[in-house]
């Protein structure tokens, strides 16, 4: 049997507590706020000897040779063969190189070696800029001369490809001089300067027959697929209160409704209402390996942390801000957070959010200003938890300061915990993470604020987490057929002006991620004085009204009036194919079925060419099938133009609930999240050497 966790067996100990010792329970069950909860926790005598102990294994030498000898040999046996490399193989070889690198110590040659056998797989498919920031760090290493210019040889490939000559032809000159340089025998310098100057012949005749064709190609940007996300601009300018919102948005509140986000103009669907940075977000461990720790990118050749075995990253850059912002406060223990089963899969997240309170507290006041903020808000805590009636979900009990900032550990501190609606058992539970988690903190930075401060904190967010933060996704598109996508979680995050949307089971807004970042879009047309409604998860359309009910009441603690579930809407399966009714575009009541004669409203007499309209459908109608045909070949700037039109035109005159609709809303929705993460097999092998 596998070895528990250490906060597994934490966790056992206190369920032990709770069932043996009769008061325990009832005293922490009477416990009106946070604070105390941390403190009965932190006095149990069965508690006072634990502590995190390292059992840090870090890289492995060993481990890293046998993974890249097993790449090598694979990327001879694809170099000897005379078919095509198959993708399978270059991406088994990627991988084993990866996984290579992952666990080499600093500074070894096994590091240096799998960084090289990398690049002959990157140069292989195609991949010449990851290829050649790899040959730049393995140059890095004291490598003995057949490597180090070899590695040139192939740098000069790279250059090549791109049809860079000039680099190509600079950089095997720089071969020759070490080659000339170094005490290498005389046979051995003989057979390499022939290679390289039977290269440089190559290169310079391709040189020559390009500046024949004048066929000046574009260059290739030396950022390969990074800089590809377009991030979105807020539509209607910026927010100065809500610097992550429009300007079409405006912060309300009310005892029953707590905050909440409105519209101060009418805001046509597809408008781009929040791009927000979260204040802290972690990765899946899952995740992991495949994406950026800092900023979340796929990353098809990764680098390491110089220290855990665990974590990839894009960029030197990445790994350092990423070190000196919070990994550095979790390296040693992440694999505590990451193998504990009963654990909360909010813990890193809610770990992050500590350290980055600590890292950017101010480090001349001392001991850091996190618990000098928790204690300014711990009246808001105990107020919010004292009248579960006003625990609104993502809503805080009390107006907010502006600028309201994402930056702001003020922002995160304020979301509600719904403390009092959480049962003893829940509290115990969360309690004890809390602890462990400070536990884990000091552990890797002991002049933290004291253990009541943060252990209350971190319970604060353990709580708020779980009703306040998003996920962040991906979708991913098998052989990039989009009828196939699927959305998966890459982690969560924390996303203050996000969280002051109220839910409905028909939201007018959607989310989506684009890379860490959460954007928020008009999936409606949205009036001017209307609430913005984000989904919390149960749609009308996929869960009926008691399911969404009961999952609400239980993960978030309240009762969803929205119009779906008052009207008590069918769900998709149940909802009809035609419409069965339109609706005047001024004062919204029933017209009836036949449009095309129609100029004035018989209820409010207002005038409209409703003919017109139903003509605009009928074109809309048909465009919209060739637009999935658009959708379907991923070219989703087309598909989208015209499915906004025809649910822009829809949404005005057609009788809510309507499937034709709805299925127009989801294509657009799936356009904008493939417009952001994706995660498609690659295809793109076409260079061999
Ligand atoms: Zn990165
Ligand atoms: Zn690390
Ligand atoms: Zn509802
Ligand atoms: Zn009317």
């Amino acid at each position: 049997m596998q070895k528990m966790s250490i906060f597994d067996s934490l966790l056992d100990k206190v369920w032990q507590i709770a069932r043996n010792e009769e008061d325990f329970l009832t005293a922490f069950a009477r416990l009106t706020c946070d604070r105390e909860r941390v403190a009965m926790i932190l006095a149990l005598p069965q508690l006072q000897d634990f502590c995190v102990t390292d059992g840090f294994s870090g890289k492995c030498e060993t481990l890293a040779e046998e993974l890249r000898l097993r790449g090598d040999k694979l990327n001879l046996e694809t170099a000897a063969s005379t078919i095509d490399p198959a993708h399978a193989t270059a991406k088994q070889a990627l991988e084993l190189y990866t996984s290579a690198i992952r666990v080499a110590p600093q500074g070894s040659m096994s590091l240096a070696r799998s960084y090289k056998g990398r690049v002959q797989v990157l140069l292989r498919t195609g991949d010449t800029d990851l290829a050649l920031r790899d040959v730049k760090r393995a140059l890095g290493f004291q490598l003995p001369p057949e490597d180090a210019i070899k590695l040139l040889s192939l740098a000069a490939s790279c250059h090549q490809h791109k049809r860079a000559w000039d680099q190509a032809e600079k950089v095997l000159q720089e071969a020759l001089d070490k080659l000339r340089n170094s005490e290498l025998e005389n046979n051995v310098k003989a057979s390499m300067t022939g290679e390289i100057i039977s290269q440089l012949k190559t290169i310079n005749h391709e040189k020559q027959q390009d500046n024949l064709k004048q066929k000046k190609l574009k260059k290739t940007d030396s950022e390969p697929r990074s800089g590809s996300w377009g991030i979105p601009e807020v539509t209607y300018g910026k927010n100065a209160d809500i610097p992550a919102a429009s300007a079409a948005l405006r912060l309300c509140f009310s005892p029953q409704k707590g905050r909440y986000m409105e519209a101060t103009r009418n805001i046509k669907i597809g408008s781009v209402l929040i791009v927000e940075e979260p204040y802290a977000w972690a990765l899946s461990r899952e995740a992991m390996a495949q994406r950026c720790l800092h900023c979340c990118r796929l990353v098809p050749a990764p680098i390491p942390c110089t220290q855990c075995s665990t974590v990839s990253y894009c960029s030197e850059d990445c790994r350092d801000t990423g070190w000196q912002d919070y990994h550095r406060f979790e390296c040693h223990v992440l694999h505590h957070l990451l193998s504990a089963k009963e654990l909360s899969k909010m813990a890193l997240l809610v770990y992050r959010i500590a350290v980055t309170a600590f890292a950017r507290a101010d480090p001349t006041s001392g001991d850091g200003n996190l618990s000098q903020k928790s204690s300014a808000h711990e009246r808001d805590s105990t107020s919010t938890e004292s009248d579960p009636r006003c625990d609104y979900p993502s809503s805080v009990n009390s107006p907010a300061s502006f600028p309201f900032l994402s930056s702001d550990y003020a922002s995160v501190h304020g979301q509600v915990t719904n403390s009092g609606s959480r049962t003893p058992a829940d509290k115990l539970k969360r309690a004890t993470s809390a602890f462990f988690l400070m536990k884990c903190l000091r552990h890797v930075a002991q002049d933290m604020t004291d253990d009541v401060e943060m252990t209350t904190s971190l319970l604060r967010h353990l709580q708020s987490c779980s009703c306040n933060a998003y996920q962040i996704t991906e979708h991913v598109v098998p052989d990039g057929d989009v009828r196939n996508a699927t959305q998966n979680e890459l982690g969560g995050g924390a996303y203050p002006t996000v969280s002051l949307c109220n839910h409905s089971c028909n939201p007018n807004v959607a989310r989506h991620s684009i890379g860490r970042l959460c954007i928020v879009r008009a999936i409606r047309n949205i009036r001017k004085g209307d609430e913005i409604l984000d989904n919390y998860g149960p749609h009308f359309l996929s869960h009926d009204l008691e399911e969404r009910q009961k999952y609400l009441e239980t993960q978030y603690f309240f009762r969803c009036i929205c119009e779906a579930c008052s009207e008590k809407w069918p769900t998709a399966d149940r909802l009809h194919e035609k419409v069965t009714g339109y609706k005047c575009i001024h004062c919204s009541m029933n017209i009836g079925l036949n449009l095309l004669n129609l100029k004035t409203c018989p209820h409010c007499k207002k005038k409209c060419d409703y003919g017109k309209i139903a003509k605009r459908l009928r074109v809309l109608a048909r465009e919209y099938d060739r637009a999935l045909e658009d959708l379907l070949h991923r070219r989703l700037h087309e598909c989208l133009k015209t499915c906004v039109e025809y649910c822009d035109v829809m949404d005005s005159v057609v009788v809510h609930p309507n499937k034709g609709f709805v299925k127009c809303q989801q294509a657009v929705s799936l356009c904008w999240s493939l417009l952001g993460n994706t995660n498609a097999t690659r295809t793109n092998l076409t260079f061999s050497l």
